[in-house]
């Protein structure tokens, strides 16, 4: 049988892998293949949580290969070198790869497809990430959305199931003649294990994905959509860096959600669904925005005065020292973890665009590097969103109080006794706003800072009046 490179990228999966799957049936035996290439990421080659990550995930991935008889062919370099090379090393007949949608990876493929199709070769691109593709919906005038709701209508009203394939049983072993490299050999994984704390939440894998999604169909879902922004508890799915690294097919996720369906999970399982087509929202306005990645979708904002980044005030929010304390439990919660509740994402963000003014990609920066599911789609339109700057966002002049915030969202400050434990010997309604009660500061939490980095009313209504100067 003809042999075929499958490149794997963001879609690290056997089970309902239509590239591998397109190889399977046009009756090529598949080799698969894994090029690692930052240098080909742009601004955005990923972080060090993310690295962290794709390490475990790809000895998985190869892992999962070997029992099938099969293996993860790795090499670093160019992409469109490596790939030549392993064509003429394999004799390959054709190339199968998933879309990626990053506004750099994009014109490279299409280069790397059209340069090899000239030559005659066989090359195939297919969906392995969204439900529909970005350039498959658009408004009744015939473009973009910049609006969620008729989008999110749009996707529901065209959404149709996907066939379910699950992992091949065995697959075709690869030409001992074809060399790679080893995963350890990428240095991918941290030299000092500060991500130690990351694996007591996540695994990371095909069969990590899937266990999530068992746990959150038995458990989180019922409930869902009123506790989704409780940030104490594991009320959502913790879906997100499977789905960015492709473990797991979001048509899967929704298949396992429409046959866990009864009346009573009826509106948690609408509402999940909804949250699953924000992220095709974010895939949507990247494509047709791709310089959104580093520039306000909102040109209002182009003069705004945003403050210069001051390191002490960026630090400080960064290492979850800011003295307000629900911002503190979000910034150690992601330091610890590499992921922070979504609630919680929404009031550090407010508090870094509004309250400091600083810019949103000082925000989004320091998210790329700690997320575990960092992801430049999504992560792009959380911070527009925030920052006021994007589609559909929460107006500038919608600042979070992240005290009310906190009293709302965290009634007991329970998530903030987990990650600021030097307030726990503080009563309850005093850790909201520790800076109103400084004796009681002083005497049982003494190693907190004893005032916010910013007066909270200040710094709203300066956030304000610059708004007010965008015009
Ligand atoms: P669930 O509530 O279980 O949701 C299921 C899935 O839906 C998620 O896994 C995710 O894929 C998708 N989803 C949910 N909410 C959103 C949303 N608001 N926007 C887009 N997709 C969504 N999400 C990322 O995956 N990567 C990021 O880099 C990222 N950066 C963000 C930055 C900011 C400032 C904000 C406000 C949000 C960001 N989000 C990002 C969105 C959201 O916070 C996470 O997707 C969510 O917290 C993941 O937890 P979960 O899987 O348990 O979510």
């Amino acid at each position: 049988m003809p042999a075929a490179l499958v490149w794997f990228r963001n879609d690290l999966r056997l089970a309902d892998n239509p590239a591998l799957q397109a190889a399977l049936e046009t009756g090529f035996e598949p080799i698969p293949v894994y090029i690692p290439a930052p240098h080909e990421e742009g601004k955005w080659a990923p972080g060090a949580a993310s690295n962290a990550w794709r390490h475990r995930s790809l000895k998985a991935l190869s892992h999962d290969l070997h029992q099938r008889g099969s293996r993860l062919v790795v090499r670093q370099g160019d992409s469109s070198q490596v790939l030549r090379d392993l064509i003429v090393e394999s004799g390959a007949q054709a190339l199968f790869w998933n879309r990626k949608y990053e506004p750099a990876t994009q014109p490279r493929d299409a280069a790397i497809k059209q340069a090899l199709r000239a030559q005659g070769f066989e090359v195939r691109s297919c969906n392995a990430t969204l439900l529909v593709e970005p350039w498959d919906v658009q408004t009744k005038a015939g473009g973009p959305y910049k609006v969620f709701t008729p989008f999110y209508r749009n996707v529901m009203a065209s959404l149709r199931a996907r066939a379910l394939y699950d992992a091949p049983t065995s697959l075709p072993a690869v030409p001992d003649a074809l060399k790679g490299e080893g995963i350890e050999m990428l240095g991918l994984a941290p030299r000092l294990t500060w991500d130690r704390g990351f694996w007591d939440t996540w695994t990371p894998g095909e069969t990590g994905a899937h266990e999530a999604l068992d746990v959150f169909i038995d458990g989180a879902l019922r409930g869902y959509l009123d506790q989704r922004d409780l940030p104490d508890r594991v009320a959502t799915s913790m879906l997100s860096p499977h789905l960015h690294f492709g473990e797991i097919a979001p048509w899967r996720v929704i298949a396992q959600l429409e046959g866990a369906r009864t009346a009573k999970l009826d509106t948690d399982i609408d509402g999940f669904i909804r949250q699953l087509v924000w992220r095709e929202f974010a895939y949507h306005l990247m494509h047709h925005f791709p310089q959104t990645v580093e520039e306000n979708l909102n040109p209002r904002f182009d003069g705004f005065a945003w403050e210069p980044a001051t390191p002490s005030k960026l630090q400080a929010w960064q290492r979850g020292m800011t003295g307000v304390p629900i911002v503190d439990a979000g910034m150690r919660e992601l330091w610890h973890t590499g992921v922070m509740h979504n609630r919680v994402r929404m009031i550090v963000g407010s508090f870094l665009t509004k309250h400091l003014r600083m810019h949103w990609l000082e925000g989004a920066r320091w998210f790329w590097d700690t997320l575990v599911d960092a992801d430049l789609a999504n992560n792009t339109l959380g911070w527009q969103w925030i920052g006021g700057t994007g589609a559909d966002a929460a107006p500038y002049f919608r600042v979070f109080n992240p005290v009310t915030q906190a009293q709302k969202f965290d009634p007991q400050a329970r998530y903030i006794g987990r990650w600021v434990p030097e307030l726990e010997a503080l009563p309850v309604k005093v850790r909201f706003a520790p800076w109103e009660s400084p004796e009681l500061l002083r005497q049982l939490a003494p190693s907190y800072p004893r005032q916010p980095i910013v007066d909270l009313v200040q710094g709203r209504q300066a956030a304000l009046a610059a708004y007010a100067g965008t015009g």
